[in-house]
């Protein structure tokens, strides 16, 4: 069986990484984030579907952060369903960044999103 890369973090990130540019404006903060060391990007795919090693892997964040790309809100609902509490929630809509299928985003706007996160983390 295939062993998954992901081991447990203290802070784990799970951006929806949906299918238009703020979807995917949070999923490239969240690697962000994790090249910097800010915490670990995690496998959304996997909570979602409830496979074993990713369920047990989260259960030992200290930290559970969501970055959802629009009102709908992906990700919460997701790790939600997956029997965890967001415990740092983060939205790309809300910081001004409106919702398109252009997949295009400025550096500014990046940054917005990984300071709103490390923010959040802050507190
Ligand atoms: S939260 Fe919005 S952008 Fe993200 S997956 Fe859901 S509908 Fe798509």
């Amino acid at each position: 069986m295939a062993k998954c890369t992901c081991e447990p973090a203290e802070i784990m990130l799970f951006p929806c990484a949906g299918g238009s540019n703020v979807g995917q404006l949070a999923n490239q903060a969240a690697v962000k984030l994790d090249q910097e060391g800010a915490g670990k990007l995690f496998c959304l795919a996997g909570l979602g579907g409830h496979v074993q090693s990713i369920v047990e892997s989260t259960k030992v964040a200290r930290r559970i952060v969501a970055i959802d790309g629009c009102p709908i809100g992906c990700a919460k609902a997701t790790v939600e369903h997956a029997g965890f509490l967001v415990t740092d929630y983060v939205m790309v809509t809300r910081l001004g960044i409106q919702k398109n299928h252009e997949f295009a985003w400025t550096g500014e706007e990046l940054d917005r999103v990984v300071q709103a996160v490390k923010e959040s983390l802050e507190s």
